[in-house]
């Protein structure tokens, strides 16, 4: 844990739940391009790019896009069709004229710059709480959750959270991630819980044997007493 850490107040839970899981990042860390930039811009067309994508099928269009678009001013120039081409291959045409707005009111009303500010990030066409606080976490270095729905499910199964409605909307789990949020090391918590939600805490069958956050984990250990409960139930211990 980085310095200050020790002055933050956790439960052992909680802090085991930070540990835990940062220690797996730095052993299983997914690597991509957009991860080893601090740019507004290439970490916002990132997120335009993934949303509702597998991160893998958006590398490479992603890499081509920025040699074409290098910039906002490229983009806000550039006809519909250059864009859609690109969108398209992602499944996400429907985005293009998004993007195109996007690009007009960051050059018209931002000079071109991408703003670190929650509250202009979500006047933007296009971005909402989820790509804004990517933008501010991995680019402008702001301290800020990202809570997409793979943070959802981790947090909520490991804590026994039931979220009222939509799980990325839920005061509970935003509050929760503000919390765990090491405010020195939110650039790799935050792709820490992304990659181990879509490594490890999958949706349907999630790999608890070999879990390293099972030992807190109160959807984990609830199964457990499940089986134990049939266990003496079912008299197959007799
Ligand atoms: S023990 Fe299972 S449910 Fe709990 S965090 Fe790990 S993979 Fe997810």
């Amino acid at each position: 844990m980085e310095r200050g850490e020790k002055d933050r107040y956790l439960t052992p839970s909680e802090r085991f739940f930070v540990l835990m899981l940062l220690k797996w990042f730095e052993e299983n860390r997914r690597e991509y391009p957009w991860r080893k930039t601090h740019d507004p811009y290439r970490v916002l067309i990132a997120e335009l790019m993934l949303q509702r994508t597998k991160a893998d099928q958006v590398r490479g269009v992603y890499l081509k896009f920025l040699e074409e678009f290098p910039d906002i001013y490229s983009i806000y120039k550039a006809p519909e069709d250059r864009i859609e081409k690109y969108f398209s291959q992602l499944g996400l045409k429907w985005r293009t004229s998004k993007v195109k707005e996007l690009a007009r009111v960051l050059v018209e009303k931002y000079n071109g710059n991408i703003p670190c500010s929650k509250e202009d990030l979500l006047s933007l066409p296009g971005i909402g709480d989820y790509i804004s606080s990517a933008v501010l976490s991995f680019a402008c270095g702001i301290p800020v959750p990202v809570v997409d729905a793979n943070v959802v499910r981790v947090i909520t199964r490991y804590f026994g959270i039931k979220p009222k409605g939509e799980g990325r909307r839920d005061p509970e789990v935003h509050h929760m991630a503000y919390r765990l949020l090491p405010p020195e090391r939110h650039r790799e918590f935050n792709w820490a819980i992304l990659d181990f939600g879509a490594k490890v805490c999958l949706p349907r069958k999630p790999l608890c044997q070999n879990c390293p956050l099972a030992k807190y984990c109160v959807y984990q250990n609830q199964k457990n007493l499940e089986c134990f409960d049939f266990y003496f139930s079912s008299g197959v211990h007799e």
